[in-house]
């Protein structure tokens, strides 16, 4: 029998249209697929229903069609499947790692700084450089939270990132693999993001939570994705351990950064393809641009 073929996934969240980091983050991912006879899934990531529009899924189903990367048909829209992310997060939730945080973004800052102002010392933050979350809410009695969720009180779920480790085999790691099929293990370290976000009281998941979920759920075996989500990779090893997932495999590409150092991003006003496309350069130019000839 054949063994099953890898599986590859372009994940893009809809909050704008398509720009040079996304097409270099897809040929990537059709680049690999090719070369070690994958399939190629495209799954949307709009799980934030107030800024995921619509119209955008469109539009990025157009723009990957003008760069003329070929997925299998047929895509996974994660604003569809709430129910499987509720489902993983009820399995945390019963193991007692999860816990209600009623906290506004003004209270952890105040909570932060009452923290530094006692110790002297700066407090410590997560890899993308937001303080840790510093577990006021961690204590709470389980009636007083009740009480205030029934009150309608907003909220988070957060994932007791101690008892998480605790009940997790350790240690984590997980394996990268080149172009060549060069493979390497390397160390996960979640605790470095502290007490993240697995869901919020209008949308039952986050980031975190919805790509572990799909990446199993999918199949996939191969992840391809840019260094800016090398580190969050820790946190997704850690989830797949505690629900009992497959870690795939991982690749992290290259970013393109704008003339000032920071990376691509839409809200930076980077070139959209769309833009680029309507200024006439061709699918050809850009594929060459980028590298993939
Ligand atoms: N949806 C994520 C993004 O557009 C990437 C998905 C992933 O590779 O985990 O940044």
């Amino acid at each position: 029998m054949q063994p099953a073929p890898p599986v590859f996934r372009f994940a893009p969240s809809p909050n704008g249209r398509l720009h040079l980091g996304h097409a270099l983050s897809a040929l990537t991912n059709e680049a690999l697929a090719r070369r070690f006879g994958g399939r190629l899934l495209l799954r949307i990531e709009d799980i934030d229903l107030t800024r995921c529009r619509p119209e955008l899924v469109e539009g990025i189903e157009a723009d990957l069609a003008w760069l003329g990367i070929r997925f299998e048909p047929g895509f996974r829209r994660q604003s569809q499947h709430f129910d499987d992310y509720a489902g993983a997060l009820g399995r945390l939730r019963r193991r007692g790692l999860v816990y209600p945080c009623f906290c506004s973004r003004q209270e952890i800052r105040n909570a932060v700084a009452a923290r530094e102002t006692a110790t002297g010392q700066p407090w410590p933050v997560d890899p993308d450089g937001a303080p840790l979350y510093p577990g006021s809410c961690k204590g709470l009695a389980s009636d007083n939270a009740a009480q205030r969720i029934a009150a309608g009180e907003p909220y988070v779920l957060r994932l007791d990132m101690a008892a998480a480790l605790a009940a997790a085999a350790l240690p984590l790691s997980y394996t990268v693999f080149d172009a060549d099929d060069a493979r390497q293990s390397v160390p996960a370290a979640p605790e470095r993001w502290g007490d993240v976000v697995l869901a919020r009281k209008d949308v039952p998941t986050s980031y975190h939570l919805a790509v572990t979920v799909d990446d199993a759920l999918q199949g996939v075996t191969h992840v391809v994705r840019g260094r800016d989500l090398e580190a969050a990779t820790d946190v997704h090893v850690l989830l797949q351990h505690l629900l009992g997932l497959p870690t795939p495999l991982y690749h992290f590409h290259r970013l393109l950064l704008d003339d000032d150092g920071q990376k691509l991003a839409k809200s930076r006003d980077s070139q959209g393809l769309a833009d680029l496309r309507a200024d006439g350069i061709t699918a050809t130019e850009i594929r060459r641009q980028l590298g993939f000839a």
